[in-house]
């Protein structure tokens, strides 16, 4: 079978082989790909800045965020039937003397050791097809059939939000307004999941009023600002104060202008990965004293695990009823796989670049 591989650590080495398909053993599922979505960390891993092979292979296939059909199954597998749309997890538990692992809760993994399909020591989902257990495996309902290869970055937001909302127990809080730094896939999901949870919304990008992103924006009734014309600074007293910042641009320094913006007793929830800025410059002082007198919060949150990808689903149905249509918007452009190594190219205009495999 056809799969889109890279050789880790090597950059552009993209590429379609043929590999042999995966066996599907008696707890197994097998999945025939139907999309797959492209992301920054998938740009990454062809950079050769991030991805890890499995075991014993030179190469790694990538795509973790896959939509398919259970095209059949191992014997002991009773509660699915093959024609079923499913979407699979991402990360594995590393189990070894980790609490977090053994508790279903992989994405608090404490030992660095575990698996991320596609990304870290297993083989994703770019291929025709793939295998997994049943306990990685999300069932899809009928709604969603077109939009679920959205559904593992939303349990990316989903989960930085459940946090959020955990965290705050800490105080008295009563979030009414929200700022989301960047309208990039994550930066958008989370906007629809605040609206969809009735919080006021400012997402912020360095698009016109015109484009793509604020018209999607708009069509959650949530606010768009080109912080081009209208700088980060002036923003909580027009439009806040900003009860939670959610930063989704992956750039360093804009992490820590979240904290400047967010609100007394505010927090902020930064889902973008940063790629090594010196931190040196900042001013540490600052930062103690802004935190300490406000009781501010800064935390970071990665992955997800199954509950966000099932919390996910219900979340995707509710935005689907609200906002008709919206969640489709986000797919720019579609690649064959033979053409992955231009999906992974990022054209001005992207938002959610999907890889078809089969129809
Ligand atoms: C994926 C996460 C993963 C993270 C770090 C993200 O792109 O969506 O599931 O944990 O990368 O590898
Ligand atoms: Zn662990």
């Amino acid at each position: 079978m056809k799969a889109a591989v890279v050789t880790p650590g090597k950059k552009d080495s993209i590429r379609v082989v043929d590999i042999e398909r995966p066996a599907c053993s008696d707890d197994g599922v097998l999945v025939r790909v139907k999309r797959v979505g492209i992301d920054g960390t998938d740009e990454d891993i062809n950079k050769g800045a991030y991805g890890v092979p499995p075991e014993g292979s030179d190469f790694l296939v990538i795509g973790h965020e896959a939509v398919g059909i259970v095209e059949s199954m191992g014997r002991a597998v009773k509660c699915l039937a093959p024609g079923e749309t499913v979407v699979s997890t991402v990360r594995r538990p590393c189990w070894e003397r980790c609490y977090p692992c053994r508790n279903q809760h992989s994405d608090a993994c404490l030992t660095g050791d575990y698996l991320e399909r596609g990304i870290k020591g297993l083989h994703g989902y770019m291929s025709e097809y793939y295998v997994e257990t049943l306990d990685n495996i999300i069932r899809i309902p009928p709604g969603l059939k077109n939009t679920a290869v959205l559904l593992e970055p939303l349990s990316v937001a989903e989960k930085g939000l459940e946090q959020v909302f955990k965290i705050q127990e800490r105080l008295p809080w009563d979030p009414k307004h929200a700022l989301i730094m960047g309208a990039g896939s994550l930066g958008l999901l989370a906007t629809f999941i605040l609206k969809d949870i009735g919080v006021d919304t400012c997402t912020i990008a360095t698009r016109d009023k015109k484009s793509l992103k604020a018209r999607i924006v708009e069509g959650c009734g949530g606010l768009y600002v080109n912080v081009r014309e209208e700088p980060l600074k002036t923003l909580p007293k027009k439009y806040g104060p900003f009860d939670v910042v959610i930063e989704a641009t992956g750039v360093g320094s804009l992490a820590m202008d979240a904290r400047d913006v967010v609100n007394r007793d505010g927090i902020v929830c930064l889902l973008g990965v940063y790629p090594g800025e010196d931190m040196r410059n900042i001013c540490t002082d600052c930062l103690n004293l802004d935190m300490v007198l406000n009781n501010k919060l800064v935390f970071g949150s990665v992955n997800s695990n199954r509950i966000h990808f099932e919390h996910g689903t219900e979340r995707m149905l509710s935005i689907e009823r609200k906002w008709p249509g919206l969640l489709q918007k986000l797919f720019t452009r579609t690649v064959t796989l033979d053409n992955v190594a231009s999906g992974l190219h990022r054209e001005p205009e992207d938002i959610k670049v999907i890889v078809e495999i089969s129809k």
